[in-house]
């Protein structure tokens, strides 16, 4: 099932996507059921939001091998994780804004997960009844800042620098999806969640034991080899297998 939230003439909704159709439903993150209204609205006529409303975005750094060793990083035994503001939120479609005097600005693939209620001291082996689905995340980071400032606050922070969507699979199996990044219809960055360090149960475990997750949280499972730079102009999609493509533009502010 495809979860999205979208704009329909001005008024915000929650649906599941049916082939050319966004069937309406009751809020996923408020209710623990999903309830179809009778509101059937032609997928064309509305404006796809941002799926979820985060209260905030726990991402990972490290969590491939394969970026841990171009970042010349050595691997943690532990999840390494930082937080992107709520207001970095984008959706499909959106703009990525170039901060003024950027230095290089990074796309980074992920799997996020997306919770659909309160966690607190999740065990591992619980942890799929707190998730509601997945969706694709572009963790849009400021090189440069990362390395000068040795925090990465303001490097992960910019607005527009946490792109999200279409919409929330919920039925597709995390633990082995290829994953892309595809710049102007060319595949640069490439891998499969089967590389995670940290399984998605280890990460919901783990973070919800030091902070309170909420419904619409975003868990960003971190990005696998194969960063690289954005410019003014530049389309970039995320595609993941099973969930689909999350698409924006660039340009500079
Ligand atoms: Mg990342």
């Amino acid at each position: 099932m495809k979860i999205a939230r979208a704009n329909h003439r001005g008024v915000e909704k929650f649906g599941i996507i049916e082939e050319t159709y966004f069937h309406t439903i009751t809020d996923p993150f408020i209710n623990d059921f999903i309830e179809k209204t009778k509101e059937i609205i032609k997928l064309d006529e509305v404006e796809l939001l941002p799926p979820a409303k985060p209260s905030k975005i726990v991402a990972v750094g490290l969590n491939y091998k394969s970026h841990a060793e171009e970042m010349k990083i050595p691997l943690p035994d532990e999840p390494i994780i930082f937080l992107k503001p709520s207001t970095a939120v984008i959706g499909h479609g959106d703009y990525i804004i170039l901060p003024k005097h950027y230095r290089r600005v990074d796309y980074e693939c992920e799997l996020a997960v997306v919770i659909g209620k309160k966690a607190k001291n999740v065990r591992e082996d619980d942890s799929n009844r707190y998730i509601l689905g997945y969706t694709c995340f572009n963790d849009v980071t400021e090189r440069y800042n990362q390395k000068k400032d040795g925090q990465w606050t303001r490097a992960k922070s910019y607005d527009t620098f946490a792109p999200m969507g279409p919409w929330i699979e919920t039925e597709c199996n995390p633990k082995s999806l290829n994953i892309f990044t595809i710049l102007n219809g060319e595949v640069v960055q490439e891998g499969n969640t089967c590389d995670l360090i940290f399984s998605i149960e280890k990460l919901v475990s783990f973070i919800s034991g030091i902070m309170t997750l909420l419904p619409g949280d975003v868990i960003a499972t971190g990005t696998p080899a194969g960063i690289g730079p954005l410019k003014d102009g530049d389309k970039v999609e995320i595609k993941i297998e099973n969930i689909g493509i999350l698409t924006n533009f660039v340009k500079k502010s």
